[in-house]
């Protein structure tokens, strides 16, 4: 059995800067990062626009309390807003930090870290590095974990969360370990440790068309899931308003924030109906409504430039040449690379992609995870977008979410470095374990089905965005969850054509898929049940918010039978919650 005082599962942003502040409290503890990627391919790579921080270098008059309405605001009022305080009132110090780590923010003239608009905040205040922050932040924060002597388990799947009733308490439960899978040479193993941490990262793939990358399987969520911890918020998927059409890749809000324009098939900046303020500058909620509205209104785009089409236009070109070049590069390379558009002179087709999952394994501000409304599991912590900790609520807006894995990947991080303190190794039966994950491997390349699994696999994501898309209605998602149950009872007529235990990327896309369906019917469940529109959960059935019954957290627990669903209270002392405009 491997053994470490720390495990942390996923080398994204939080991951690493969790395992870095372990190493910086305590150069002793034995902190072990595994990654089923190599930690510099996680997705926090391609975050392209920035993070936000109020360092006022180019709008003196801002400070964490404009941040924090902001954010809380942007939430539809969903937020908890103790962890809201705590995020806008760190961020610059952790800008700071990564700096001197060797960060290289893009820069103003006098030197100090540039800073542009971002979608619902109302000042310039997200740091970038161009549009390759992700990039840049990343691959700094890895280079750090090896100097300071992480061991790092690159290209393992973490099967298995190990969770186990502790003894003498009541019901209470407590993270041991995990189930690892190497996929290099298909050696299974358990490690056990003072302290689990989950910093999985997203599920995009649960939806046909995402910006995210291919590993974002919502693993961490799923993996708690079946171990019957509850998923909060799962309702809440952020559909990003400008997902190049017909792939589905991230066009950056900072290409909005650099001043360009959202056009239908008039030629109309149409968000003068829908948030004549704030325009294109809106939240990404309301953005990506308004462009759905303008599609079925028969005013999208057709690429012979006719109207009725199902896009609209993302208009940089009165940006001149300079400009696009210096502030937004990699977004003019992917329009350029992927559907030949020069952005310098025509128009970007645009239309929302899955994004962002603003829900997740619920926490508190110390990164522990909850078992339910009022007990903490024990050893068990989580950081980053498979968390909610919940500063995000019902709506993200863009360039926090670098942010929240920054602070509380390095908050999760003190915590977990003075919680091993006062732990031993818990001790494992290791072999049910070994022999349950041995036997579902053997069981997936062994089985002989008639079901490939992409087609098993594009079913579920067609049916998760025809029935829990931008506009949601209650019999169009009931359908959906009847149709999800229809496919997941195919999972095992799976066929692989791979039988091979070496470098298998099927059996390991296999995988995933039990987790991306088991994560499906969790948001879908979640939706039903929230009968109220509020951030980007928008209910045509139900279009106002109902803070009476709704201001609450979702907390869903998956069992065999189906989802419990169950309500946690939101904290809220700082700002009463309004109405939403922009
Ligand atoms: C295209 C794009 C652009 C974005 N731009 C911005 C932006 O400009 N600003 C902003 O604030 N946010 C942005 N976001 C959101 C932000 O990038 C992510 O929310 C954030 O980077 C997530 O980081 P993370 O550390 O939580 O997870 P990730 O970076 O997704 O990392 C997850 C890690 O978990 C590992 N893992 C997962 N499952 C398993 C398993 N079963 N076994 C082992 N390892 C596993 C993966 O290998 C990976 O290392 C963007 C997102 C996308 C998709």
């Amino acid at each position: 059995m491997l053994q470490h005082d720390v495990i942390i599962v996923g080398g994204g942003l939080a991951g690493c800067r969790a395992a870095l502040e372990i190493k910086k409290q305590n150069q002793d503890i034995d902190v072990a990062l595994v990654a089923k990627t190599h930690p510099i391919r996680s997705h926090s790579v391609a975050a392209q626009g920035g993070i936000a921080a109020t360092l006022k270098n180019v709008d003196p008059d801002d400070d964490w309390k404009a941040h924090a309405f902001d954010t809380v605001k942007g939430s539809d009022y969903l937020a908890d807003q103790d962890a809201v305080a705590y995020l806008t009132k760190e961020a610059p110090e952790v800008i700071i930090e990564l700096e001197h780590l060797g960060v290289l923010f893009s820069r103003l003239q006098d030197g100090k870290i540039a800073q542009r608009a971002f979608g619902g905040h109302s000042h310039k205040r997200t740091c970038y590095a161009a549009d390759k922050t992700g990039h840049a932040i990343l691959h700094e924060l890895v280079n750090n974990l090896r100097r300071c002597g992480v061991q790092i388990y690159d290209e393992w799947y973490v099967m298995d969360l190990i969770l186990e009733e502790k003894a003498s308490e009541n019901g209470q439960r407590e993270a041991k370990g995990v189930v690892m899978f190497n996929i290099d040479d298909g050696n299974v193993q358990v490690a056990r440790a003072k302290a689990v941490m989950f910093a999985t990262g997203g599920y995009g793939r649960v939806f046909n068309t995402t910006s995210n990358d291919y590993a974002s399987t919502g693993d961490g969520l799923g993996m708690c899931a079946i171990a019957q911890l509850p998923l909060e918020d799962m309702e809440f998927v952020q559909f990003h308003p400008t997902g190049l059409y017909p792939v589905g890749v991230l066009i950056s809000e900072a290409v909005r924030g650099e001043g360009a324009y959202l056009r239908n098939s008039e030629g109309e900046r149409f968000m003068t109906r829908y948030a004549p303020n704030q325009m294109e500058l809106a939240p990404r909620d309301i953005t990506s409504r308004a462009i759905v509205k303008e599609i079925r209104a028969g005013r999208g785009i057709h690429s012979d430039g006719s109207a009725g089409g199902p896009y609209i236009h993302l208009d940089l070109t009165h940006m001149g040449k300079e400009k696009i070049m210096s502030r937004v590069p990699f977004c003019w390379e992917e329009a350029h690379r992927l559907v030949g558009i020069d952005a310098v002179h025509e128009p970007m087709p645009v239309r929302p992609t899955a994004h962002y999952c603003m829900g997740g394994i619920p926490v508190n501000t110390d990164g522990r995870v909850r078992q339910d409304g009022n007990t903490l599991v024990e050893g068990f912590f989580a950081a980053g977008e498979c968390a909610c900790v919940s500063v995000h609520g019902a709506n993200r807006l863009g360039s926090n979410s670098l942010l929240e894995c920054v602070v509380y990947g390095r908050k999760t991080g003190r915590a977990i470095a003075s919680y091993v303190q006062n732990r031993e190794l818990p001790t494992i039966n290791e072999i049910p374990y070994l022999e349950t994950a041995q036997a579902r491997i053997d069981c997936l390349l062994n089985q002989r089905g008639n079901m490939r699994i992409n087609d098993l696999r594009q079913k579920f994501q067609d049916c998760m965005s025809e029935h829990c898309g931008v506009f949601r209605r209650q019999e169009v998602m009931q359908e959906g969850l009847d149709k999800i149950q229809e496919l997941k009872s195919l999972y095992n007529q799976i066929f692989l054509d791979d039988k091979s235990i070496y470098w298998n990327t099927e059996l390991i896309e296999a995988l995933e898929l039990k987790n991306i369906m088991v994560v499906g019917e969790m948001i879908l469940t979640s939706a039903i049940r929230r009968q109220e529109s509020r951030g980007a959960h928008s209910r045509e059935d139900f279009p106002q918010r109902d803070d009476q019954k709704f201001l609450q957290h979702t907390l869903a627990y998956h069992h065999p039978e189906g989802v419990k669903i169950d309500y946690m209270p939101v904290v809220i002392n700082m700002f009463e919650p309004k109405e939403r405009k922009y």
